[in-house]
């Protein structure tokens, strides 16, 4: 029997589908609130879009992409993120001035899969395009942070560092050149590649002798020209204004080599040492390195798997409602479709039964299949207007109106 790749995975079980889909509408509903449109990029784009702007020396481009040639003998590749896709997409159009975007799309690395880690993997993210203006990143990092407050993770704290621009980046570099070669033999071999071709990946190395030697390297802090110390003291003191925890922490660098003055990433305090739940940064020279006009722009990336298992583990994901309406007897299932159909226009999610079971054996199905309430309806319900309804998570019984039934369910309380 055949097996679906390794590094991807079905979504089968309705219970999982419903926690996707509701994770997917409250980022939805957050962009949409703050003027984010939805913008929808190709699968796949020419290789050399990744290659100019993640960095060629980055991971993603040596080891991540999934690229192949068609047909017609283009190097394409599978997008392993979506910033340079957007970017490409904005300048493609002509657009011009500031655009907000949001993106809920599936990305390709590959990676060794582990928990929450998959090589066909889904992001949301957001991108403030055409200004280089502080409030663009303090708006951006209040988007991340007001979506994953809604989702129902607290103890959020922004991580956030400046790492410089075209003027001032040189002399870092070459600080940092100059403080790692000496120990060029205690680098992992990854290390020693990076250190000639971009050294400021070398700080964000897992392997334990490079995590040894970053304490003691050159902060970029020190080597920010004026311009950069402005615009990253600017963008503290906003975040300050809108009450958003943060902390500077000077070892923060980004793994693609296109981003430029602000980065950031938020942690989320339950999760311990793998913590992060959201990164991002600024991008000001992504767009000249495809080759378009200069376009500043702002950005973060979420990955959505991981962030479902955070939800899991701290149990905070909302309890969809849905009713099954058990019938007792054949006759009754006329008159149990047409209250199904009253409640499912007032929003509430109902199923009745189709075959004909037994009571017992309805009760069975809606436990197993997850339902959150189970209704009983017989003649008594059909003369009185009211149905008992068990939930079946804290194990109480109600009694309600039908007419009110679908705000009680969905609100906990009737209709003022
Ligand atoms: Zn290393
Ligand atoms: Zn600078």
């Amino acid at each position: 029997m055949l097996q679906r790749p390794r590094g991807t995975a079905d979504v089968l079980d309705p219970k999982e589908a419903e926690r996707w889909q509701w994770l997917e509408s409250t980022a939805r509903r957050v962009c949409a609130r703050a003027g984010f449109s939805e913008v929808r990029t190709p699968t796949f784009e020419a290789t050399e879009l990744f290659a100019r702007t993640s960095g060629e020396s980055s991971d993603v481009v040596q080891k991540e992409m999934y690229t192949f040639q068609d047909q017609g003998g283009r190097a394409l590749t599978l997008r392993p993120e979506s910033t340079a896709s957007v970017v490409r997409a904005y300048q493609e159009a002509k657009l011009s001035g500031v655009h907000k975007f949001y993106y809920l799309q599936a990305h390709f690395r590959y990676e060794r899969p582990q928990k929450g880690r998959l090589r066909e993997h889904h992001q949301f993210g957001c991108e403030i395009l055409g200004t280089d203006a502080p409030l663009a990143d303090a708006e951006l990092i209040g988007a991340a942070w007001t979506f994953l407050s809604e989702a129902g993770l607290g103890d959020l704290m922004v991580s956030l560092n400046s790492i410089g621009d075209p003027n001032c980046r040189p002399a870092y570099r070459q600080a940092l050149q100059a403080y790692y070669r000496p120990h060029q033999a205690e680098l992992c071999t990854d290390c020693q590649r990076r250190l000639e071709d971009n050294p400021l990946r070398l700080l964000d190395c897992k392997q334990d002798g490079c995590q040894a030697l970053k304490t003691g390297a050159p902060k970029s802090r020190q080597y920010l020209c004026s311009a950069c110390q402005e615009h990253f003291r600017e963008v503290l003191r906003l975040l300050d204004q809108v009450g958003i925890r943060h902390q500077f922490d000077d070892l923060l660098v980004r793994g693609l080599d296109y981003y430029t003055r602000t980065v950031f990433a938020i942690s989320h305090a339950a999760l311990g040492a793998q913590s992060d739940v959201c990164g991002g940064g600024r991008y000001d020279q992504l767009s000249e390195a495809i080759g378009g006009e200069p376009l500043p722009g702002v950005g973060f990336g979420l990955g959505l798997e991981r962030l479902l298992i955070s939800l899991g583990e701290s149990d905070r994901v909302a309890q969809p409602v849905r009713l099954y309406l058990a019938v007792t007897s054949e006759q009754m299932q006329g008159p149990a479709l047409a209250l199904a159909m009253e409640l499912r226009r007032s929003g509430l999610t109902v199923e009745v039964e189709l075959a004909r079971r037994s009571l017992k054996a309805q009760f069975r199905r809606a436990d197993k299949e997850g339902f959150s309430h189970v209704g009983v309806f017989g003649p008594d319900e059909m003369a009185s207007g009211a149905l008992t309804v068990r939930d079946l998570l804290a194990g109480k019984e109600s009694r309600h109106p039908t007419t009110e039934l679908a705000n009680i369910l969905r609100t906990g309380a009737p209709a003022l």
